[in-house]
C-alpha cells in the first residue's frame, strides 16, 4: 500500500489490537495490572516471548497506542512515552551515557534543561559542554572520544535561534556521536528528523501536541539512523544494533525510574495528535501575522521571529521548517516596569508559563522562567530585562492583534 499521508497517519495510527467493541477512540485503559491464562502465559510475557501488557507502570495499551503514533509521524523505529518532557530529557541522556562521558550541549535551551545538565546530572559526573550550537567550529571542538551525544533544540527561546540540523548530524556522525534534538516548538510537523539524519528526536507532549495544555507528558522517538553498538552505556544490548537504545530506554530506565506517562494522558495526546497539523498551521499563521504587527508598531522596540526576514536565522528555519517558524515570537519593550504594565492590560491574552498551547499565552521570562540565572547569563539566553515572550494560539488574529494594540495604547 502506498504510504499515508501525515494527518491519515495521525488519525488512525496503528492500534496493535483491535478493541472489542470496536470503539473508534481507542479507550483509556486506565487500570494497574493485566491478568493471564496460565502462569505459562505470565511468564511467556514477563521473558517477551509473547508482547503483552503485564503492569502499567511498565507498558499500558492507550500508552502503546500514542507511542505507536508517534513512531509514524517521526517515521522512527520506536518510542517510549514519559510523565514530562523532562523526564524525556533525562531518561535519553541517561541511556547515552556511562560515568566519564560528556555531552555537547547547546547553551540556549529551555532553563529546566539547563540546570538538570548544569547541577543535577552534573552532580552524578556528567560533563555538559555548552557550546554556540550556531557555531560549527565550536561543535567540532568540544567533541571528544568521550562524547555520547549532541543535544539542541530546533527553536531556543527566548533567544529565537536556529541551528543547522543537517551540518550538526555531519559534524557529529563524522565523530560517531548521536544527534539529540528536543523538538518540542516544532513538532513532526515542522520538522522531519529523520529526513535530515537526526538520530533521537524528544518533545515536551505538554506543549502542541497535547491538543491545548491538557497535561503534562513527554515522549522520546528513536528515528532509526543511528547504529548503537558502540555504546559503552548500551553495551548489554549491543546484538539488537539499531534497537539497542530503545530497548535499553523501555526496559530499563523507564522501567526503573518510573517516570511512566498517565493512561488518560496518553488518550487526550492521540487526540491532540489528530488534530496536529491543523493547529500548528493556525498557530504559525497567526504568529507570522501579529510577528509584522508587532514590528510596525513604534513602541516596540525589537521583533525576533525566524519568520520576519529580520531574523539572521529566516533563510535557515524556512528551508528547514518547509516555511513555517513556530508560534514562539519574543519582543522587547524599553525596562521591565513596561512590560509588566503591558502584560497587565491585556485582556484576552493569558500571562502564564507554557507555549503551543490553543489559547496565546505571553510571560516575562527574566522575572520567571529565567530568574534563577544571573542578568550576564540572561542576556546571553536572550532574555534580557525588556524582553516579552508571546506563544501565539489559535484564536483569530484580529483579536489577538487588537489585544496587543489597546494594552500597547496605555504603556
Ligand atoms: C516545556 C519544555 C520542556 C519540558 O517539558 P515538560 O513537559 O514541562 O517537562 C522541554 N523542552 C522544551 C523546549 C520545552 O518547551
Amino acid at each position: 500500500m502506498k504510504k499515508l499521508g501525515f494527518d491519515t497517519m495521525a488519525i488512525h495510527g496503528d492500534v496493535p489490537k483491535k478493541d472489542v467493541h470496536n470503539a473508534i477512540k481507542y479507550p483509556i485503559y486506565a487500570g494497574t495490572a493485566f491478568s493471564f491464562e496460565s502462569a505459562e502465559a505470565i511468564e511467556n510475557a514477563f521473558s517477551y516471548k509473547v508482547p503483552a501488557h503485564t503492569y502499567s507502570r511498565v507498558t499500558n495499551p492507550t500508552v502503546e497506542v500514542f507511542e505507536r503514533k508517534m513512531t509514524l509521524l517521526e517515521q522512527g523505529s520506536g518510542a517510549v512515552a514519559f510523565a514530562s518532557g523532562m523526564a524525556a530529557i533525562t531518561s535519553t541522556l541517561l541511556n547515552l551515557v556511562k560515568q566519564g562521558d560528556n555531552i555537547v550541549a547547546s547553551n540556549a535551551l529551555f532553563g529546566n534543561t539547563v540546570s538538570l545538565l548544569k547541577n543535577t546530572l552534573k552532580n552524578l559526573g556528567l560533563d555538559t559542554r555548552f557550546v554556540d550550537i550556531c557555531d560549527p567550529d565550536a561543535i567540532e571542538s568540544a567533541i571528544d572520544e568521550n562524547t555520547r551525544a549532541v543535544f539542541f533544540e530546533t527553536i531556543a527561546n527566548p533567544k529565537m535561534s536556529v541551528p543547522d540540523i543537517a551540518k550538526i548530524v555531519d559534524i557529529s556522525h563524522k565523530r560517531k556521536v548521536a544527534v539529540v534534538v528536543d523538538s518540542t516548538l516544532t513538532t513532526p510537523c515542522l520538522l522531519k528528523g529523520k529526513e535530515i539524519g537526526a538520530d533521537v528526536v524528544v518533545h515536551s507532549s505538554t506543549k502542541f501536541i497535547s491538543g491545548g495544555g491538557t497535561g503534562i507528558g513527554g515522549v522520546v522517538v528513536d528515528l532509526g539512523n543511528f547504529d548503537w553498538s558502540d555504546y559503552a552505556s548500551l553495551e548489554k544490548h549491543k546484538d539488537l544494533g539499531q534497537l539497542a537504545f530503545l530497548t535499553r530506554l523501555r526496559k530499563e530506565i523507564h522501567r526503573n525510574m518510573g517516570a511512566c506517562m498517565a493512561p488518560q494522558l496518553a488518550y487526550m495526546y492521540s487526540l491532540g495528535l489528530e488534530t496536529l497539523s491543523l493547529r500548528v498551521e493556525k498557530a504559525c499563521e497567526n504568529t507570522l501575522n501579529v510577528a509584522r504587527y508587532l514590528r510596525d508598531n513604534k513602541k516596540v522596540e525589537d521583533v525576533n521571529y525566524p519568520g520576519l526576514s529580520s531574523s539572521v536565522f529566516h533563510e535557515l528555519a524556512k528551508k528547514q521548517f518547509g516555511n513555517r517558524f513556530g508560534s514562539v515570537l519574543v519582543f522587547k519593550l524599553a525596562d521591565k516596569e513596561t512590560c509588566f504594565r503591558f502584560l497587565n492590560h491585556l485582556k484576552i491574552i493569558k500571562r502564564a508559563t507554557n507555549l503551543g498551547d490553543n489559547t496565546s499565552l505571553i510571560i516575562h521570562p527574566a522575572s520567571t522562567i529565567f530568574r534563577e540565572f544571573v542578568p550576564e547569563k540572561r542576556e546571553i539566553m536572550g532574555a534580557g530585562e525588556g524582553v516579552v515572550r508571546l506563544s501565539v494560539g489559535i484564536e483569530n488574529v484580529e483579536d489577538l492583534t487588537g489585544d496587543i494594540q489597546q494594552a500597547l495604547d496605555k504603556i
